[in-house]
């Protein structure tokens, strides 16, 4: 009976009484969680958040309908007590959400705590910022930016953040489907990466799970009813497994406990996907985890102790066995992992840790601090910092690529590569000899020629590996191409090639922009205008790809000048009332005869060549054998490329109706450039000397020129060469292809 009046009492307490008690309840929950030592002021300062909080908020409730303020409280709770953060990090979070949905100011925060007022005001602001960062949109991308720079001052502020996501996601039942959708997308493309590379091993795998729950309900409920219903059965198993284990590590003199969890949801329906392979026949579903409580000096050595006693019961797959004891991954992970065979044949996944690796393990980036010094390893978040703020100081075009460049350069596992000197380099995994380059200083990658890894010359689209030692060879001639953006994977690198091929293209289009400039000031033309106009009208992406392009005969301004006359100062297109189908254009065809170097008998449309005032593209220089055409310049007479030439698909795709079928018209007695680009090893004085002997006294081919460039013990030589035709130069590429130390020869844009 006192029963019921009790309940009945608690019914009709008021619903504002409810709500006081379930946050006092939690604000205690919240002190009791914090483990780090507090002075008065920080006591004080937290009380004075929470009071803050609960003023600023007392309006709100979230969507399940409890008080709003229960959320600040319950973030600041999991940074305290499951990510082990101290009192700033808890006022912080409690503070996190007034000044974005209430009228306290960052201004008003700042002046409440004292001296330490202006830092809390600080990272709530980073906080705040925070919220409109995520998401691919340009001025979301531009905010991540600023995120970063508040991270890279404070990393409290994404760690807060972390804490916040994931209440949200742990509370995201009260949302309707579309909000859940949008929110778990965001949660999986920016935050469970994000927790990864902060070493937040339990939040990453928090998200993850959630985020599939709402995205594969199916697929998610399927897999944790079938986890459950084999629970018996895995417990026994994992028993039978560790006895014999524990029998051998009670004989040691150091304290240890196991631990045996199931794999998260998320993995094992990756394994599911992966291997197609139904759940009833994926083994590994879950692992064993030995922690060994002992000092750091002996950690090392105890992890591989254990280890030794774990493969002399169970037979280990040695494939399977990953050190990240002695090299830790980048983000600051350390275990040592093997899977072994154990009872009835079935793979166990053991992993071996000391307590201080597991709390690096559980929190990352937050035991860091904890741990500095302690271990001999590198600093693995003050190496992934600076590259943060490396990316922060070396913008990409903009935000969005920035983002994307971050997403793809920073949350990456990564490889471990040295220089010839022993300092050790952090790159994403996947990354080339080549972004090594460029990670090193940019004029490393600009000037790069060639790239040794442990000594052998590599090509400079070389995937990196661990352990790498990346020797860079230099040259003050060397320039970017175009081919350069397939040998790279870094957005650093991307980015840095392609702004020095524009600064090329704008360098060579130089001479073509001051043409069109005078031609405009002479018929009194606006000249900025007309360039847009220009630009839009032959669909150019900008000024620098048109005037590159009139620099390069593909578009010449007499041409320009037939579409378009001037007008008050402007420049307007010519109307032609009937468009002539592209065949039917008239074209001019010069026909004078004109001395040219390389004077071929070529055959032009069926008539012999010499009718025509042709001569040979200097971009690509056609040798007789090379299948070429001929294209039709306004200026320039007719000009043969070959059709390999790096002009020749624009040139045909756009100016169909110049082109002018063209063949080599049987022997000629002429000689003809070819430009060969021979890499290989210098050893030494003589290496100009082999090379010319080779190509004039034995092959007996002419050299027009001669350029090699090189240092460390490697070189490249650009030779241009006077050959009668193809089977003659194909001979020579070979004969020096033969040459000892000659690793390649290649034909200059083939
Ligand atoms: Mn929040």
């Amino acid at each position: 009976m006192a029963e019921i009046v009790d309940i009945l009492e608690e019914k009709q307490l008021s619903q504002e009484e409810q709500d006081r008690q379930a946050i006092t309840r939690n604000y205690r929950r919240l002190l009791e969680s914090i483990k780090a030592n507090m002075d008065e002021e920080d006591k004080r300062n937290i009380r004075l958040a929470f009071e803050l909080a609960v003023d600023a908020h007392k309006e709100q409730r979230r969507k399940s309908g409890e008080p709003y303020v229960l959320h600040p409280i319950e973030v600041a709770r999991i940074c305290a007590e499951e990510i082990g953060l101290g009192p700033t990090a808890v006022i912080c979070a409690l503070l996190h959400d007034v000044v974005e949905d209430t009228p306290v100011t960052l201004e008003d925060i700042s002046k409440r705590f004292g001296e330490r007022g202006a830092h809390i005001a600080k990272i709530v602001d980073g906080l705040t910022k925070l919220d409109h960062a995520y998401s691919a949109t340009s001025k979301q991308a531009e905010n991540f930016r600023k995120v970063l720079t508040t991270l890279v001052e404070d990393v409290r502020v994404v760690l807060i953040k972390m804490a916040d996501r994931l209440h949200n996601m742990r509370t995201l039942g009260a949302m309707p489907r579309h909000k859940q959708l949008k929110i778990a997308a965001e949660t999986s493309y920016i935050y469970a990466p994000l927790a990864h590379r902060l070493g937040l091993y339990s939040f990453k795998t928090e998200f993850e799970d959630l985020c599939m729950k709402i995205t594969e309900p199916e697929l998610y409920k399927d897999i944790a009813r079938k986890l459950n219903e084999t629970k018996r059965a895995r417990v026994d198993y994992i028993s039978r497994f560790l006895e014999p284990i524990q029998k051998a590590l009670d004989e040691e003199l150091f304290s240890y406990r196991i631990t045996g969890r199931p794999k998260s949801i998320y993995s094992i329906s990756n394994k599911i996907k992966k291997k197609d392979t139904p759940f009833e026949e994926i083994y590994d579903l879950f692992a064993i985890r030995i922690i060994v409580d002992v000092p750091p000096k002996k950690e090392k050595s105890v992890c591989w102790q254990v280890y030794s006693e774990v493969t002399d019961i169970y037979r280990p797959i040695p494939e399977r066995l990953k050190d990240w004891v002695t090299t830790p991954k980048s983000n600051g992970y350390e275990s040592l992992h093997t899977t072994v065979i154990g009872p009835d044949g079935r793979f166990v996944e053991v992993q071996i840790r000391s307590e201080r690796m597991n709390e690096i393990a559980e929190r990352g980036f937050a035991a860091h601090w904890k741990y500095k010094g302690v271990s001999s390893q590198p600093d693995v978040y003050d190496i992934w910092l600076n590259s943060v703020r490396d990316m922060l100081e070396n913008p990409g075009e903009d935000a969005v690529e920035f983002l994307s460049d971050f997403k793809t350069n920073l949350f990456k596992d990564e490889v471990y590569v040295f220089t010839p000197k022993g300092d050790m380099r952090t790159l994403p995994k996947g990354a080339t000899a080549l972004d090594f380059a460029f990670s090193i200083h940019t004029d490393v990658g600009y000037r790069c020629t060639a790239i040794k890894v442990n000594n052998h010359i590599v090509p400079m689209g070389h995937e990196l590996e661990n352990g790498d030692r990346i020797e860079i060879i230099t040259s003050a001639k060397q320039k970017p191409s175009e081919g350069w953006l397939k040998m790279v994977n870094t957005g650093r690198a991307r980015s840095k090639i392609r702004s020095s091929m524009k600064e090329e293209r704008r360098k060579q289009g130089e001479l073509a922009r001051e043409a069109f400039m005078r031609k405009c000031k002479n018929l009194k033309i606006e000249v900025e205008e007309s360039t847009e106009l220009l630009v839009k009208h032959f669909g150019y992406k900008s000024h620098v790809d048109l005037f590159f392009d009139i620099a390069m005969d593909k578009l010449t301004i007499p041409q320009i000048f037939k579409q378009f006359q001037e007008e008050n100062g402007k420049l307007v297109p010519i109307v032609i009332e009937e468009k002539p189908k592209p065949e039917e254009v008239e074209v001019e065809v010069p026909k004078a005869r004109r001395k040219h170097a390389g004077e071929g008998k070529l055959l032009i449309n069926d008539e012999p060549g010499n009718l025509y005032d042709y001569s040979f593209a200097s971009c690509c220089n056609p040798v007789p054998g090379d299948t070429i055409f001929g294209y039709l310049t306004t200026s320039a007479g007719l000009k043969i490329h070959r059709t390999t030439c790096p002009n020749a698909t624009n040139l045909m795709a756009n100016y169909g109706y110049r082109i002018m079928r063209t063949e080599w018209g049987g022997a000629s007695e002429s000689e003809f450039v070819a430009n060969l680009i021979i890499k290989g090893i210098d050893d030494g004085p003589g290496v100009i000397q082999r090379l010319t002997n080779k190509i004039s006294n034995q092959l007996k081919l002419n050299i027009r020129s001669l350029a090699i460039a090189g240092n460390q013990g490697y070189y490249e030589a650009k030779v241009s060469l006077l050959v009668p035709n193809t089977d003659q130069l194909y001979l020579a590429v070979e004969a020096l292809k033969n040459l000892d130390h000659v690793s390649s020869v290649t034909r200059e844009d083939s």
